[in-house]
């Protein structure tokens, strides 16, 4: 309950059978362009524990997905924790993503967490979309517009206007790039708009 973002990106995931058997950290390590944990992950603030012969060390979220289907994971490494810190007090998260009719994967996904302080002002607001490029990518554009704001609707569609900017959005046979640059700023208004309902604002 207190990461209930997760079971929500959980359960829009494929379908039963896939539900069934995919894991967190094997999604995370097979690094899907289209795969949903990934933009969950960056929104808030994961870090993967790797582990190999030379020992264990800590990646943060920002630094693991290296590209189409990389990771910062190496050869002799497994992927063996992954940790997601809980929400601080009046946070709230949310996961909205376009899904392929068939596969459910996420045309393109954006995750949104944020903060808010005692005036509601946005203290953090935290962003992660995936789907749309090679990799899923912080849209830092969107963090920017929020932060140090009252994310009142006016303030949140601004912000959401810069979702696709920092992203190597792909034309494929989902949609061309117009297409999904498109759905990231409506799913990011989604998702924040959601987002800040939770926190309470
Ligand atoms: C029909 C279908 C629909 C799907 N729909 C969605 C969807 O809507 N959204 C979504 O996010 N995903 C979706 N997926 C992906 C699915 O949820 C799984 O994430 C994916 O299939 C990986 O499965 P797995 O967890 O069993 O990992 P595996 O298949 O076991 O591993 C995947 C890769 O990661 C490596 N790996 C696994 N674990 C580790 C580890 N601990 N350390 C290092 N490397 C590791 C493996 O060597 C392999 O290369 C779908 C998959 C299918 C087949």
């Amino acid at each position: 309950s207190k990461l209930a973002v997760l079971s929500e990106v959980a359960a829009i995931i494929g379908d039963p059978a896939v539900r069934n058997r995919g894991t967190v950290g094997g999604s995370l390590a097979h690094a899907d362009p289209a795969a949903d944990y990934p933009a969950a992950m960056i929104a808030l603030g994961a870090e993967m524990v790797c582990e190999g012969a030379k020992g264990r060390r800590t990646v943060k979220v920002d630094d693991w997905f290296k590209g189409l289907m990389a990771t910062a994971v190496g050869e002799d490494e497994l992927l063996v924790e992954v940790r997601v810190p809980i929400l601080a007090a009046s946070s709230g998260a949310s996961y909205m993503k376009f899904p392929h009719p068939a596969s459910r994967f996420a045309v393109v996904g954006v995750a949104a967490a944020v903060t808010l302080d005692g005036k509601g002002v946005c203290s953090k607001a935290s962003v992660g979309i995936t789907g749309a490029g090679t990799k899923a990518v912080r849209a830092k554009g969107v963090e920017a517009g929020c932060t140090g704001k009252k994310l009142d609707a006016a303030t949140i569609e601004a912000a959401a206007q810069k979702a696709a900017e920092g992203v190597d959005v792909q034309a494929d046979l989902q949609g061309s790039v117009e297409y999904k640059s498109h759905l990231c700023r409506v799913f990011a208004k989604r998702a924040l708009t959601e987002a800040v309902k939770r926190a309470g604002g």
